[in-house]
């Protein structure tokens, strides 16, 4: 098959048109930082569409003056696509970047043109240009992408190749002089023009693979986690509680639950009003979360009570990151609670795992029963299940 550069344009501004408009169609029922990120994918097709427009035309006898104008619109374009990268990490961005690479590529084609520099300067220059983009954008998804798979290792290398080709467009560039006018007639031409139709086919699959992804991961953490805090929610606490708990016995390790609740929060509330209460709340969590190791799992039980695993930890560093838990919380929360005319303090229920626990669950209504005991010992303090009671208990069994 010889298609010609003219062909190859025409089909993918076609795609390019399709891809975007099927895309900006369907982004409307994303979450915000996805729906940008589908937006500036779509925007970028539009784009890379116009810039190969203009330039199928070019065929026809199109004003040379339109070549800046060609080049400036497609990397814009590519740009746009390290724009929707990052938005879909919800990493910030600049917004005005794809327009700043596309009116500076565009000025300096218009330069090179008007100084006598011809379309070989400008063509190596277009290049470069979409080269470094191609391999930021590459740098983007094969680095620094938290959560990658399969269609970002893809698309990373799908980039880091169009990359390549555009580095061989530009040492053709360099060493080539096409005459004006026949420049989309050499073979490097045409190859670029044809791995660029790969590229946007290709690439617009994995980009989609991408945003479905990150979708998913969203629906996950959203199905798993409290909105108000950011901890697990009970399902998803109850969940790895399981896993837990069935690991630490089948291998013989420890496992401490922790049992967190505010103390007289209903008086909280009714004294400072419900959004200072959920305000109180939010803390509690935070400073819990900053005191637990990564491998400690937090989670809110409902209302202004926590449950803390405690994987690896026995009862003695339980007991100890218990009172640690509860100190902190008096201290940090002392201006919040000035602010709003409360004492902020906390209670601790706690138990460590023994051969007689048969299901998680018993740990959770042990704990809760040491909590209790906290309550009524006055609040503001930490008990643990005691292990005699829990001997007792078994032996009665
Ligand atoms: P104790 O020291 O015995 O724990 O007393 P308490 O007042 O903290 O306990 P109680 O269970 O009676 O009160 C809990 C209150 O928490 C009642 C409920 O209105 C409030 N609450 C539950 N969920 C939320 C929430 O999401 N936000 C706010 N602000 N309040 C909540
Ligand atoms: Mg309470
Ligand atoms: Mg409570």
């Amino acid at each position: 098959m010889n298609f010609d550069t003219t062909f190859i344009a025409q089909v993918i501004v076609v795609i390019g048109f399709a891809v975007g408009l099927s895309i900006v169609v369907a982004s409307g029922c994303y979450p915000r930082h996805i729906r940008a990120s589908l937006r500036a994918y779509a925007y970028g097709k539009f784009l890379l569409g116009f810039a190969f427009l203009i330039a199928g035309l070019r065929g026809g006898g199109m004003p040379e003056l339109f070549i800046p104008l060609a080049n400036g619109i497609g990397l814009a374009g590519l740009a746009l696509n390290h724009t929707c990268v990052r938005h879909l990490q919800n990493r910030p961005v600049w917004r005005f970047g794809p327009a700043a690479v596309g009116g500076g590529v565009a000025l300096c084609c218009l330069i090179l043109l008007l100084s006598g520099g011809g379309l070989s300067a400008v063509r190596t220059l277009v290049s470069f240009v979409a080269a470094a983009i191609l391999l930021v954008i590459a740098f983007e998804v094969l680095v620094r992408y938290e959560h990658r798979g399969v269609p970002h290792h893809i698309t990373g290398l799908l980039s880091t190749t169009l990359a390549v080709v555009f580095l061989v467009r530009m040492g053709a560039g360099l060493i080539y002089e096409a005459p004006l006018g026949q420049l989309v007639d050499d073979t490097v031409e045409r190859a670029t023009f044809l791995l660029s139709l790969l590229g946007t086919v290709i690439g617009a699959i994995n980009y989609i693979l991408m945003a479905s992804d990150e979708f998913n991961r969203e629906l996950t953490m959203l199905a798993n986690t409290d909105g108000l805090t950011g901890a697990l929610n009970r399902r998803r606490l109850f969940e790895l509680g399981e896993v837990e708990f069935r690991r630490a016995r089948r291998h013989g390790r420890e496992l401490t639950v922790l049992i967190l609740d505010i103390d007289r929060f209903k008086a909280i509330n009714d004294r400072a009003g419900h959004p200072f209460g959920d305000r109180v709340i939010q803390a509690v969590a935070d400073t819990c979360a900053g005191q637990i190791r990564r491998e400690d799992m937090i989670g809110r039980m409902g209302g202004e009570e926590f449950a803390i695993l405690l994987p690896e930890t026995g009862g003695e560093t339980g007991r100890l990151l218990a009172e640690r838990l509860r100190g902190t919380i008096e201290r940090q929360l002392t201006p919040l609670a000035a602010e709003g005319g409360v004492a902020v303090t906390c209670s601790i229920g706690g138990v460590s795992m023994t051969r007689d626990h048969s299901q998680f669950s018993d740990l959770i209504a042990q704990s809760d029963s040491a909590l209790y005991d906290a309550k009524n010992g006055g609040r503001n303090q930490v008990r643990f299940f005691p292990a005699a009671a829990l001997q007792a208990a078994a032996a009665t069994a």
